[in-house]
């Protein structure tokens, strides 16, 4: 079993090629993906249709989580394990970091947003860090 069907089964997902090859997009690449960067993967193997159900699952389900990026656009990346046993609130409340070299935009989940003390009359909903400069790959 590889590491997608063995996600796709732990979470009780059917495991159709299309939920398959999306998720291993996923593995493979480390960081955060768009639906556009999914389209190109995949080519045209699946409508745009089959690819916006299968992330909507996948965010549902504790598998990915969304990721908003500089420029206003969603991306999507893996979620730790501890998402996996508690799917139905998981929160994703670490760092994300954007390389101005290569682009890519990974997740720190070592690191936890700062909390920040809302003045009187501000309810929070949702806490997102993103951070910019030079990735340890492009560092390297
Ligand atoms: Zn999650
Ligand atoms: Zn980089
Ligand atoms: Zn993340």
């Amino acid at each position: 079993m590889s590491a997608a069907d063995h996600l796709l089964a732990h979470q009780g997902i059917r495991n159709t090629a299309g939920r398959l090859d999306v998720l291993r997009i996923f593995i493979d690449h480390g960081h955060a993906l768009s639906q556009p960067d999914l389209e190109r993967h995949l080519g045209d193997r699946y409508d745009r249709v089959t690819i916006y159900r299968t992330l909507s699952l996948f965010l549902e389900k504790g598998i990915l989580h969304k990721v908003l990026d500089d420029a206003g656009a969603m991306k999507y990346a893996l979620c730790p394990d501890t998402c996996h046993a508690h799917a139905i609130a998981h929160a994703h409340e670490h760092v994300h970091f954007k390389c101005v070299r290569c682009g890519n935009t990974t997740c720190i989940e070592e690191i936890e947003v700062p909390v920040v003390k809302l003045p009187s009359g501000y309810d929070l909903q949702e806490r997102n860090l993103l951070l910019s400069g030079v990735c340890k790959d492009c560092n390297a």
